[in-house]
């Protein structure tokens, strides 16, 4: 299981439409919420499906 801590930043697997691929976590819980880095738009993933969402961890 990933590690995830508010503020945190990572890079998703696929690429956002914007052309970002850099969120930082917005809210962790049953629900991981993500803002995209590029555009500011947020999305909600369970916890299962934000795993797959994320290819790594980012400084
Ligand atoms: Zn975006």
């Amino acid at each position: 299981m990933i590690e995830l801590q508010l503020g945190q930043k990572i890079i998703s697997r696929k690429t956002h439409p914007c052309g970002g691929n850099v969120w930082t976590v917005e809210r962790v819980g049953t629900d991981i919420k993500f803002l995209c880095a590029t555009c500011g738009r947020v999305v909600m993933l369970p916890r299962s499906r934000a795993e797959k969402f994320i290819k790594k961890t980012a400084e």
